[in-house]
């Protein structure tokens, strides 16, 4: 298996599910042939479908590995999770998620802590499975360190948009007593800590990884796709606060190109990591090999 290094933590990608996830007219409202046309020749066909115009997207976690601690960030959709924005996701119960992670040699058990980015299905459906009708965590021995302000905006929207996530994915942790909420910026160690990263949704975390002066950064939702390493304004039609969103985004762009930070994306095309560079007035990203 493919395993990356920070100094000495070692980190892997495992991938969920691969493949046309939406258009990108749909997913970004900014997209427009005349703006796209020039870009094709790089997006073609890894980041962007010629022929249906669908952004190509991972749905994926990474195990990061120090010397302490065994740490899934992100837990992407899991199954039989009530998802009804996205048809393809709902109530599904054949994600082989857990087999994937056993061909990287890890048991559920001995996974010590979960980090989401943010609580969106996708990044926190593993969390819980159904166990005799209920949802119960999945990492039994885990503490997982959610933030706290994001649990709250997913309660929220639980209780005024009835959105299953919180019920599904969050409050059986808390009444597990696994829940560590924390703020957004909660450090874990030294190698190991969050980075508010606000606007796709209230509370959205990156986590900051570094040892002996090799640095990396997950990013989770702040960026979706290569193409706004072109267009860093574009917002995904679902970021909460648009405005913030495209902040963020940009700040993060330019804080981490033209630097030794590894970048591990959630949704890039894989291989999903690299790094970013300036590229004229914008940026581009660099895929690992
Ligand atoms: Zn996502």
């Amino acid at each position: 298996m493919n395993w990356l290094k920070v100094g000495n933590i070692e980190v892997a990608r495992v991938v969920e599910s691969n493949g046309p996830f939406m258009s990108i007219y749909d997913f970004f409202p900014d997209a427009t042939d005349e703006k796209l046309a020039p870009h094709r020749i790089w997006l073609e066909p890894n980041a962007i479908c010629p022929k249906t115009n669908m952004l190509i997207m991972p749905i994926q976690s990474y195990v990061v590995k120090t010397d302490k601690f065994t740490i899934l960030v992100d837990s992407c959709v899991g199954n039989h999770k009530t998802v009804k924005w996205y048809p393809a996701w709902h109530q599904k119960t054949d994600n082989s998620f857990l087999s994937n992670l056993s061909n990287h040699s890890i048991h559920p058990d001995e996974i010590d802590i979960v980090l989401c980015t943010h609580l969106h299905v996708d990044h926190s459906g593993w969390n819980t499975q159904l166990s005799n009708g209920r949802w119960v965590p999945t990492f039994k021995n885990a503490r997982y360190i959610l933030s706290k302000k994001e649990c709250e905006n997913a309660a929220h929207l639980s209780e005024k948009y009835g959105d299953p996530t919180y019920n599904e994915n969050v409050l059986p942790i808390i009444e597990a007593g696994q829940a560590l909420l924390v703020a957004d910026d909660y450090q874990i160690d030294d190698s190991v800590w969050l980075e508010p990263t606000p606007g796709h949704t209230p509370g959205h975390c990156s986590i900051r990884l570094s040892h002996r002066d090799e640095n990396a950064v997950i990013t989770g939702d702040l960026i979706h796709s290569p193409v706004q390493c072109q267009f860093p304004h574009w917002n995904f039609k679902f970021d909460t606060d648009k405005e913030l969103a495209a902040k963020t985004r940009l700040n993060f762009l330019k804080n981490y190109s033209d630097c030794d930070v590894k970048v591990l994306t959630s949704h890039f095309p894989q291989p999903s990591t690299g790094r970013i560079e300036l590229n004229g007035d914008a940026f581009k990203f660099k895929y690992d090999k």
